[in-house]
C-alpha cells in the first residue's frame, strides 16, 4: 500500500466485510457499542449467499422459524414466513426486512468488493483497499464473507467457448432465466443440483443432468403456514432462542437421548420412521449420533434411506445410479428434495453418470465426455458448489504480521483458532471460519449468531479494559486444531469425499471445514475463554 493512499486513508474502528446473514448482525452489533463502522459487500444487494443464490428453486433446508435472528423479539415477532421451509425470493425480502428494521443501510456500502486487508505492526491497526478505489484505516476487521460464497465457476477445459448461456448458481442473475424450448444441462447434483432439477424439469424442453455422485436424499414436507401456525411458532420465541444455540447442530432439535446399542433394532426403526416422517434434518440430526462414529450404526440408517428411495424408484437403471454405495448416510451434506427421484422419469429428462466418464470438455455447442459422448445443449448450469469455508476469505489478500498471507499460509495448511480468529492476524475476526461448527455442520444462524455475539463481547471487554489487540496464542491455536482433528478424526466424515473435506477443490489441504464437536459445546467452550478474560489470547 502506497503511503500516499494510506495518508487519505477514511478511519474507521471497524469494518465488516460481507452483508449477509452475520454481516448484519455484526454491523448491528458493533454500532450499537459505539463504533464507527462500515460493512462492504460485493453484491448490489443485501443478504449474502441469499442474494446470490437466486436460482430457480433455491430455499431453505432448515425451517424458517430457527433460520433467525434470536437476539431481538421484535424483529422475530414482526416477520411472518409463509411456509415452513420458505423460498429464495421470501428469504431475500426478510433479510432486506431486517436491513430496514435495523437502519443498517447508512453504513452499508454495497457493489464493492474488498481487494486488500493489510495489518500495519507499527500502528497496530488494518488498512483495506477495495475495487472502488477506497482505503480505510480501521482498528478491527470482522471478515463475515461466509462459508459457501467462493463459487468454483471455471472448472472444465474450453468452458469459455461455449456459445450458448451458462450460470452458477451461486451467481444466478437477477432478470429471469427464460428455459422455454431450451435444452439445458446441469452438471452437479448436491443440495442446489437437487433443488433446481426438481424445479426447472417441467419448464425446460430437455435436460441432462451431469452426476458424478449419488446423494442420500430425505423428501422435505413444506407446509404452508396459516395464521395460527404463525402465532404458534412466534410463542416459541423464548424456548427457541433458548435451546438452539445448545443442541449438536443448532437446530430446535437433538439426537436420540438412547444411545444406538442400548435400543433394539425393531427401537431404532422407530426413530427412523418418526424422523423420516418429519420430513425435514431430523433423520440426519436427531437420530443417533453413533451414525458418525460406528460403521454398523452407520450401516444401518444408510440402509434404511437405501430402502425408502428404492421404494420411489422402479427402474433398475436409475436405481443403480441415483441410490448411494460408496459411503455412508450422513457423511456428506443430506439434501432434502421434493419429487427430485421422480423428475428422472420424465420423459424429457435424462440422468448422465459421469463417475466413470467425466466431462473433459465445453465445445461451443455442448458437453463432451471422455468417450466422445456429446451433448449439445443451449443453457448449462453448473451447480458445482464453492471453495468452502475458505475461498472467500483466500480471495482477498490479507496480511497480517511481518507480512504474512493468509491466502499462502491456508493453502498449505488449514488453520484458525475455533474460527473465530487466526494466529498472527491481530483484531482479524472470521465468523463462519474453518474449524468452528459454523463453518458447515450447523444451522447457519445459530451457529453466526453465537460468534458474532462472541466477538461483540470481546471488543466490549477490550475497550473497557483499555485493550487495542487481541490476537489467539501459537499455543492456542496449536491447542485447537490438535483437538479439532482429534473430533474430527473420530468419525466417518473424514472417510468421505465432499467440501467438508476440501476434496472438491484441486490442491486443497484435507481436513474437515466443520468442528464436529457440536454448536452446545463449542459454544461453551466460548463463553468459558470470555469469562476467563480469553484466555488463550493474548491482549495489549
Ligand atoms: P456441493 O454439495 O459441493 O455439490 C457440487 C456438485 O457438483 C456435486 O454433485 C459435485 O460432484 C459436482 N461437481 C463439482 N465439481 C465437478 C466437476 N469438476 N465435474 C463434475 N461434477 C462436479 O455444492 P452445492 O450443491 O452448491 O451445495 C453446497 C452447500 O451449500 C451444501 O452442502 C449446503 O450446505 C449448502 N446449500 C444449502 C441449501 C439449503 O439450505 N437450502 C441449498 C443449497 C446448498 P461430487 O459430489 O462427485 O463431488
Amino acid at each position: 500500500m502506497a503511503m500516499e493512499a494510506k495518508a487519505n486513508a477514511v478511519s474507521f474502528d471497524a469494518v465488516v466485510i460481507g452483508a449477509g446473514v452475520a454481516g448484519l448482525h455484526q454491523l448491528y452489533r458493533l454500532r450499537g457499542l459505539g463504533l464507527k463502522v462500515i460493512c462492504i459487500d460485493s453484491a448490489p444487494g443485501v443478504g449474502g449467499t441469499w442474494y446470490w443464490n437466486r436460482y430457480p428453486g433455491a430455499r431453505f433446508d432448515s425451517e424458517g422459524f430457527i433460520y433467525q435472528y434470536f437476539f431481538s423479539e421484535d424483529l422475530f415477532r414482526d416477520w411472518s414466513w409463509s411456509e415452513k421451509f420458505p423460498g429464495q425470493p421470501e428469504i431475500e425480502r426478510w433479510m432486506n426486512y431486517v436491513a430496514d428494521r435495523l437502519d443498517l443501510r447508512k453504513d452499508i456500502k454495497l457493489s464493492t468488493t474488498v481487494e486488500s486487508a493489510h495489518f500495519d505492526e507499527e500502528t497496530e491497526r488494518w488498512t483495506i483497499a477495495t475495487d472502488r478505489g477506497d482505503v480505510i484505516d480501521t482498528q478491527f476487521v470482522v471478515a463475515c464473507t461466509g462459508p459457501l460464497s467462493a463459487p468454483l465457476t471455471d472448472l472444465f477445459p474450453d468452458q469459455s467457448t461455449f456459445k450458448g448461456q451458462i450460470y452458477h448458481t451461486g451467481r444466478w442473475p437477477e432478470a429471469p432465466v427464460d428455459f422455454a424450448g431450451k435444452r439445458v444441462a446441469v452438471i452437479g447434483n448436491g443440495s442446489t443440483g437437487i433443488q433446481v432439477i426438481q424445479t426447472i424439469a417441467r419448464e425446460v424442453k430437455s435436460l441432462k443432468v451431469f452426476a458424478r455422485t449419488p446423494q442420500y436424499v430425505l423428501p422435505m414436507k413444506n407446509p404452508k403456514y396459516s395464521a395460527e401456525d404463525v402465532v404458534a411458532y412466534k410463542a416459541r420465541f423464548r424456548e427457541l432462542a433458548e435451546v438452539t444455540p445448545k443442541t449438536f447442530a443448532g437446530f430446535h432439535y437433538d439426537f436420540h437421548e438412547t444411545p444406538w446399542a442400548d435400543l433394539t433394532a425393531e427401537q431404532r426403526r422407530e426413530v427412523y420412521e418418526a424422523n423420516w416422517r418429519d420430513g425435514s434434518l431430523r433423520l440426519w440430526l436427531a437420530s443417533f449420533p453413533d451414525l458418525f462414529t460406528v460403521e454398523e450404526a452407520n450401516k444401518e440408517i444408510s440402509d434404511f434411506v437405501r430402502e425408502k428411495m428404492r421404494e420411489r424408484i422402479d427402474d433398475p437403471t436409475l436405481r443403480e445410479a441415483l441410490i448411494p454405495k460408496s459411503y455412508g448416510f450422513g457423511t456428506r451434506r443430506v439434501p432434502l428434495e421434493s419429487g427430485y427421484l421422480e423428475t428422472y422419469l420424465r420423459d424429457n429428462v435424462e440422468l448422465i453418470s459421469i463417475r466413470d466418464n467425466p466431462i473433459t470438455k465445453i465445445k461451443p455447442d455442448g458437453i463432451e465426455l471422455a468417450d466422445g459422448r456429446f451433448y449439445e445443449v443451449d443453457i448449462i448450469i453448473l451447480a458445482t458448489g464453492f471453495d468452502g469455508a475458505t475461498g472467500a476469505l483466500k480471495k482477498i489478500d490479507i496480511r497480517g504480521r511481518g507480512g504474512r498471507s493468509l491466502r499462502d499460509e491456508w493453502n498449505q495448511d488449514l488453520r484458525t483458532t475455533m474460527g473465530l480468529q487466526v494466529y498472527g492476524y491481530p483484531n482479524l475476526f472470521t465468523p463462519g471460519a474453518p474449524l468452528a461448527p459454523g463453518a458447515a455442520f450447523c444451522n447457519i444462524p445459530t451457529c453466526l449468531q453465537q460468534q458474532v455475539e462472541w466477538i461483540s463481547n470481546c471488543i466490549k471487554y477490550m475497550r473497557d479494559n483499555g485493550k487495542a489487540v487481541i490476537e489467539p496464542t501459537k499455543e492456542k491455536q496449536d491447542e485447537w486444531v490438535a483437538h479439532h482433528d482429534e473430533a474430527a478424526n473420530g468419525t466417518l466424515i473424514v472417510k468421505t469425499d465432499s467440501w467438508y473435506m476440501g476434496t472438491n477443490v484441486r490442491g486443497k489441504p484435507r481436513r474437515l471445514v466443520s468442528y464436529v464437536g457440536g454448536a452446545g459445546v463449542y459454544n461453551d467452550m466460548c463463553i468459558d475463554i470470555a469469562k476467563n478474560g480469553y484466555a488463550g489470547f493474548a491482549l495489549s
